[in-house]
């Protein structure tokens, strides 16, 4: 792996090393109006219950203020694999680019606001142009994630630019979308939009949906013509409390997705940001959750459920943890489980 010299105290890398409370103070707030539309609706509909689902992720509370001593500006630990202020090369394969600190909506509980409440732009062509030789002396990167903030953003002809630049690297690397905009702004999917996005292909779209009353019909429409363009679609989740955090609001929402066509990817525990306390749902609880959805749904429609580990431990599967009090045994070839139903399996090699 080459990594090219990097110095810290760049002006674009000191997110990571912020105040919390300064974090707190510029996060900004911003209701997109298909959202917006969205609590509305559930509002006239009487179904209060949604409505405070999505209202709580987009407004702000005074919880937001309460820092407690784990939360930290850079949760993830990504600045130890920063080769560049943008570009994060935690994992042999793949990298992550920070495209755009800006997004169409700003979620409260989101583990990067401290990019976000820097308000930094989008990658500049020379940027850019770095991060696309490093990967290029990098044979091994065969991924990339365009994220943020959030890439569908900025005007579309920026993205373009930036996608073109990236698939001239190699034909076969793999491009990431991480993206809220579906939710928050369907309407941006047009036609033209979906086929140039398309000739990028081999792409992937990875929109962020946590609630089952984040799919209208724009919505709705957004990723079935996305799905219909032929460009795949996995989607990431973020358990949240005062949100989603029961079985059966999640397994409607992942049911959901299926039947759009889209795969549910991931279900994150909520990441350790700065004044994000209040939508974290004890691990407890969540394992608890985790066993009912593994219940009601199929293996398409379950998600990995995971973490971040804080301090760049990297994204760790938390199934194992909820699965391992069934675990028995598991040594020499052999695994001997008990099931809630109380019966002992064994499978031996
Ligand atoms: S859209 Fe993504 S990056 Fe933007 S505020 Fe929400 S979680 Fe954070």
């Amino acid at each position: 792996m080459l990594i090219p010299s990097h110095s810290p105290g760049d002006e674009d890398a000191d997110w990571r090393a912020g105040d919390p409370e300064k974090i707190h103070d510029s996060f900004p707030c911003c209701v997109p109006p298909s959202f917006a539309a969205l609590i509305s609706d559930a509002e006239k509909s009487g179904d209060t219950l949604t409505a405070e689902a999505l209202k709580k992720q987009v407004y702000p509370s005074a919880m937001e203020k309460v820092l407690t001593p784990s939360e930290r500006a850079d949760p993830l630990g990504e600045a130890s694999y920063c080769v560049y202020p943008r570009l994060v090369h935690q994992y042999k394969n793949r990298v992550l680019l920070l495209s755009t600190g800006r997004c169409i909506g700003y979620c409260r509980y989101c583990f990067r606001r401290g990019f976000g409440a820097g308000h930094y732009g989008f990658i500049s062509e020379a940027e850019a142009e770095q991060v696309c030789s490093y990967i290029a002396a990098n044979p091994e990167i065969d991924e990339i994630l365009v994220s943020g903030g959030d890439p569908m953003s900025v005007p579309f002809e920026k993205l373009e630019n930036l996608l073109e630049k990236i698939r001239g690297i190699r034909p076969s690397l793999l491009i990431r979308i991480c993206t809220r905009s579906p939710v928050f702004a369907p309407e941006i999917f047009t036609v033209e939009k979906l086929n140039a996005l398309k000739s990028f292909r081999p792409l992937w779209l990875i929109p962020h949906i946590n609630h089952p009353g984040e799919l209208g019909n724009a919505q709705r429409g957004c990723l079935s013509a996305v799905v219909g363009t032929g460009i795949p679609v996995q989607s990431q989740t973020v358990l949240l409390q005062g949100v989603n955090d029961s079985a059966g609001v999640l397994s409607r929402l992942f049911k959901d997705l299926v039947c759009l066509g889209v795969k549910p990817g991931y279900l994150f525990q909520c990441d350790l940001a700065p004044g994000t306390s209040a939508f974290r749902v004890p691990l407890d609880r969540a394992f608890r959750i985790w066993k009912e959805l593994r219940k009601e749904l199929s293996g398409l429609s379950l998600p990995v459920f995971a973490v971040d580990l804080p301090g760049g431990g990297g994204k760790f599967p938390l199934d194992a943890a909820v699965l391992s009090e069934n675990i028995l045994s598991c040594r020499d070839g052999t695994l001997t489980v008990r099931l809630d139903n109380k019966k002992v399996y064994t499978y031996s090699v």
